[in-house]
């Protein structure tokens, strides 16, 4: 292997092999892939999979990737979608460069070829409407029958096409179809549809057209003048094949693409299907597209993923046909250990309970009166150090104390002694409550001897707790998310949305933050020292708010542990 260049050295899948192959025997000079989205919603982490194989491949093989939107259908296509998707993939971290390209813009040529196939007697206008068109197109088991249209001569079919074209039929009044097979075992074979008349207003072309090319004409064809020579799609598209060269093979295309199929992501506990997408965010199961309970990248962004832990991810799936679903743990994982080495740590209290240590010098309202050293990323020596005030009111995590602890509990109780996060020991001396009987602060004294967190006896404690000064501490909304199912295959036993998750979102309004994260950027996610990772955001009102991106504790790697033990 040594010695190569820009030939896709290391990874090994079946694509990647045929790609070697084809540059090995000359069949391609350069490679040129598609990322080829069609602009009717967001994209999600599926569409992930697709865009690293395209573009990384297209890196690896020192060829280029294009970003196409597959505009076909106006009725389901808006501009916000376009601008997402190239927000989208940019995020992720690729580049299309001059690349960008839309079907639409092949309108015109595409028209032109569809009048060479009628003219070769390679297609007909057929007047059968689309329930009609159904019953004749037969099953599975049963063969279809021929339109009685079929036989059109080529005269009129160009006329009525020229028509069609021109707008002189209702939407569904007749459509244009390859003639093929109708006892074809491909049900794709069987005639289908080319072109449909719907008078609809494109994003792009407005009123242009009243005629569209289905997806199967328009893909190869597009495929093909922008000279792409591995069309890699999803396994849906392989009984598509067939069409896809028929159409090549009868067109004056000017190259010849090939299209390979490998398998979607599936992901447990979400659904990637941008129709049940669209269907939570139209009927407000979720805030938006970009909501962070949603697997959309957008949504994953908001959360404080970051790309480089989507392309971990992605680059440990394996490239092939077999189907099947991949653990949500596993992103998680990826995320983790991404965030694990970058992000930075910051002390943050989620459930607030105030206590006041005693012996510490008081020093009046404003109080902080030291500041002590702390680790930025123990992982990363590199992120240096802060200063965090310390000071005679902290407060702590309600449940780091048990006023009874049970046994197990080695945090904060009555007469016991912790650590307190680069500061000092403490031992707590009492607890106060209110007439409800409620904790409403505990009472402590902290032994200066131990400033940094050791003390010089070499005594131990069991606990280390975090705590934020509350003189200086910042107020915060926190939103904890969960998955946004309740099951890992939601809608296998019916309705997916009978199985959206009541608790996917907890709101703490209540919670205290370490000054330093009052200038922290947006997006960048932090580590809650023994919380998680959270990243800033804004809500609706445009108040600040904190994500959870995620916890901290890593079932997959647990899992993969016990497995090999
Ligand atoms: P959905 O099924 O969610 O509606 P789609 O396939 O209709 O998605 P497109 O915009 O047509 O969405 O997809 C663009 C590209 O992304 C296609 O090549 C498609 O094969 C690929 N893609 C979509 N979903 C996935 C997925 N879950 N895993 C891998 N690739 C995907
Ligand atoms: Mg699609």
């Amino acid at each position: 292997m040594s010695g190569e260049t820009a030939t896709g050295e290391g990874v090994r899948d079946f694509i990647r092999d045929t790609i070697r192959a084809d540059l090995g025997a000359g069949r391609v000079a350069s490679v040129v892939t598609r990322f080829p989205p069609e602009p009717n919603g967001y994209l999600h982490i599926g569409h992930a999979k697709s865009i690293c194989l395209n573009f990384g491949v297209a890196q690896e093989f020192g060829g280029r990737c294009h970003l196409r939107f597959d505009d076909t259908n106006p009725t389901k296509e808006e501009q916000e979608y376009i601008d997402a998707i190239q927000r989208d993939v940019r995020w992720l971290g690729f580049d299309w460069g001059p690349h960008l390209y839309y079907a639409s813009d092949y309108f015109e040529r595409l028209y032109e070829w569809a009048e060479h196939l009628i003219k070769s007697e390679k297609a007909f206008v057929c007047d059968l409407t689309a329930e009609e068109l159904r019953t004749y197109r037969g099953t599975l088991t049963e063969p279809g029958r021929p339109s009685p249209f079929r036989d059109r001569q080529v005269a009129e079919n160009l006329d009525l096409f020229r028509r069609m074209r021109a707008g002189a039929f209702a939407d569904g009044a007749r459509t244009l179809r390859a003639r093929i097979d109708m006892a074809s075992g491909n049900i794709n074979l069987r005639d289908p549809v080319l072109y449909r008349i719907l008078h609809a207003r494109h994003p792009r072309t407005g009123d242009a057209w009243c005629l569209y090319p289905t997806y199967d004409y328009a893909h190869g064809q597009s495929d093909a003048i922008e000279g792409v020579t591995h069309s890699l799609c999803t396994l849906e598209f392989e009984d598509h094949r067939p069409l896809y060269d028929w159409l090549v093979d009868n067109l004056p295309v000017p190259a010849r693409p090939r299209q390979y199929e490998f398998s979607r992501l599936n992901i447990t506990h979400t659904v990637l299907s941008k129709r049940r997408l669209l269907q939570l965010v139209q009927d407000r199961h979720v805030a938006g597209w970009d909501d962070p309970c949603l697997p959309t990248l957008s949504g994953l962004r908001r959360r404080g993923v970051p790309p480089a832990a989507i392309r971990d991810f992605v680059g440990r799936l394996a490239i092939s046909k077999s189907t099947g679903e991949v653990e949500m743990a596993l992103l998680d994982h990826c995320v983790r250990e991404n965030l694990n080495r970058h992000a930075l740590r910051r002390m943050a209290v989620l459930r607030p309970l105030k206590l006041v240590i005693e012996n510490y010098p008081d020093r009046g309202p404003g109080g902080a009166i030291e500041e002590l050293d702390a680790v930025n990323n123990p992982e990363d020596p590199g992120a240096g150090t802060r200063r965090v005030p310390f000071g005679r009111e902290l407060w702590i995590e309600r449940e780091d104390f048990m006023e009874s602890p049970s046994k197990g509990f080695f945090r904060l109780a009555p007469g016991r002694e912790v650590r307190l996060r680069w500061a000092y020991f403490v031992t707590c001396t009492g607890v106060e409550k209110n007439a409800a009987g409620e904790i409403t602060a505990l009472r402590a004294t902290y032994d200066p001897a131990t400033k940094g967190g050791d003390a010089p006896d070499g005594r131990k404690v069991k606990a280390t707790i975090h705590w934020v000064a509350a003189a200086r501490a910042v107020p915060a909304t926190v939103r904890l998310y969960d998955t946004l199912f309740s099951r890992p295959d939601p809608g296998a036993d019916g309705d997916f949305l009978a199985d959206i998750n009541p608790a996917s979102l907890e709101v703490l309004a209540d919670c205290r933050l370490e000054p330093a994260l009052a200038d922290h950027p947006a997006g960048v996610a932090v580590q809650f020292e023994r919380l998680g990772y959270f990243c800033r955001d804004t809500d609706a009102g445009g108040r600040a708010v904190w994500n959870r991106t995620i916890g901290l504790r890593d079932t997959w790697a647990r899992e993969q542990a016990k497995g090999r033990g």
